[in-house]
């Protein structure tokens, strides 16, 4: 077969293929990945057509003139990253709050104070289309040089019909000009915004009678999402958003007990979403509930490290119980403003314990199938979109053990090399 790109000699090349096919990685599956020593891989066009051993791949692999070889040996070559839960939309930073709560306010305690979601509102109602593009793309960017290819980015700073839709629109206008995949989610359900305060259910009617028609009359979004926790939407709001999201054929997602257990991960099963997220107070019925499900529960590290939390989400319990878990930074300015999901690997395996290789598992594959594109990327799979990673390190236990720096030598994304930082 023809090669435009060959990826010859790795170290270590993690297929994150061959487990069980295509779907996810449950449980214990998930600490055994396929290691693949001195590690080739063949790409033509956007294409993954070949890997395996070097000498496999070079047997069958067609060199022509244009063809770029790559010399991997001595390092790590994987699928690229898979950020299943992102509030990456936005303008504005929030570093005041982050100094209050480490001087000891609370989250809830800040967005009482009339900061948190609503303050990124304001500051994203009063964005042009262009400013807000133009921090979009510099998010994606960041994300694309950390080895992160595809991408999951939720609206939910607009909170009203014409802010919604400005972020939507900038989401899909992101998507067209960057690299980086973009998977756009609908979370006009995200808060209550100022001038609804105290009238949370008539902010529901809105979004749900007017909102989510309009998102499907300009096909904007593939799924929609739902903050359903205490003082924000219970599980009855939630509920009843989620099924009329449904009868419109969107995709459901939902942002599940991740302070107060409400019942969102048993919902989140009842109610068929793709996704449960968070996941901090779930019960042990929910946990029962997602691992007999197909409902993928998605774990955001970062979050709980950056607010200072001292509870973590049950990775292990989730795990042995047969869940395919996944991780995602969950990006935003309030309460994790890390893009990076090589530090969310460190802190998969730190807070969470999980292995090194169920950590990559959950940034990969699983999160792929948590944004419903597993039959397409999260794997170097023959078939599948050649989004694939050239990492500076020898073997896969060095990713989340040499943290807090850019493990990434280069970026293939849809066959492209779009980061290179060997010839940087
Ligand atoms: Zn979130």
């Amino acid at each position: 077969m023809r090669a435009d790109i060959l990826i010859l000699g790795a170290d270590e090349l993690l297929t994150l293929d061959k487990q069980v096919g295509f779907s996810p990685v449950r449980g214990k599956d998930m600490g055994k990945p396929v290691i693949v020593t001195d590690g080739a891989v063949a790409i033509e066009g956007d294409r993954i057509v070949a890997c395996g051993s070097t000498n496999e791949v070079l047997e069958d692999a067609e060199i022509h003139p244009g063809t770029t070889i790559i010399d991997a040996s001595g390092k790590l070559v994987l699928p690229g990253f898979v950020d299943a839960h992102t509030h990456s939309c936005f303008v504005g930073t929030r570093e005041d709050e982050f100094e209050l709560r480490n001087s000891g306010v609370s989250y809830m305690e800040i967005a009482r104070r009339g900061g948190g979601i609503n303050r990124s509102v304001e500051f994203v109602r009063q964005a042009t289309f262009e400013e807000l593009l133009n921090a979009t793309l510099s998010h994606l960017d960041i994300m694309l040089e950390h080895g992160t290819t595809t991408v999951e980015v939720k609206s939910g700073y607009g909170l009203s019909v014409e802010s919604e839709m400005k972020m939507l629109e900038v989401i899909k206008e992101a998507d067209r000009l960057h690299p980086v995949d973009v998977v756009p989610t609908f979370l006009g359900a995200h808060e209550v915004p100022p001038e609804f305060a105290g009238r949370r259910k008539e902010y529901l009617d809105l979004v749900i009678s007017e909102m989510l028609p309009e998102v499907k009359r300009r096909s904007l979004a593939r799924f929609v999402d739902i903050f359903c926790e205490e003082g924000v939407f219970d599980i009855d709001d939630s509920r009843r958003y989620l099924k009329s999201a449904k009868g419109l054929g969107f995709g459901l997602k939902l942002h599940a007990d991740e302070m107060v257990s409400l019942g969102g991960a048993e919902l989140a099963v009842e109610v068929g979403a793709i996704s449960a997220d968070h996941l901090v107070a779930i019960s042990n019925s929910g946990i029962e509930a997602l691992a007999s499900s197909n409902t993928i529960p998605v774990l955001l590290p970062g979050t709980t490290f950056f607010l200072g939390l001292s509870n973590h989400a049950p990775a292990r319990r989730l795990i042995e119980a047969g869940a395919p878990v996944a991780i995602a930074t969950d990006f935003n300015p309030g309460s994790n403003f890390c893009p990076s999901m090589p530090m969310m690997l460190t802190l998969a395996c730190v807070n969470l314990k999980m292995t090194v290789a169920e950590a990559i598992t959950a940034a990969t594959i699983n999160a792929a199938f948590a944004i419903g594109r597993g039959d397409e990327i999260g794997s170097i799979t023959v078939g599948k979109k050649a989004d694939i990673l050239v990492l500076a390190l020898s073997n896969h236990r060095m990713l989340p053990y040499r943290y807090g720096v850019n493990p990434v030598l280069k970026v293939i994304k849809s066959g492209k090399v779009v980061v290179d930082f060997e010839k940087a």
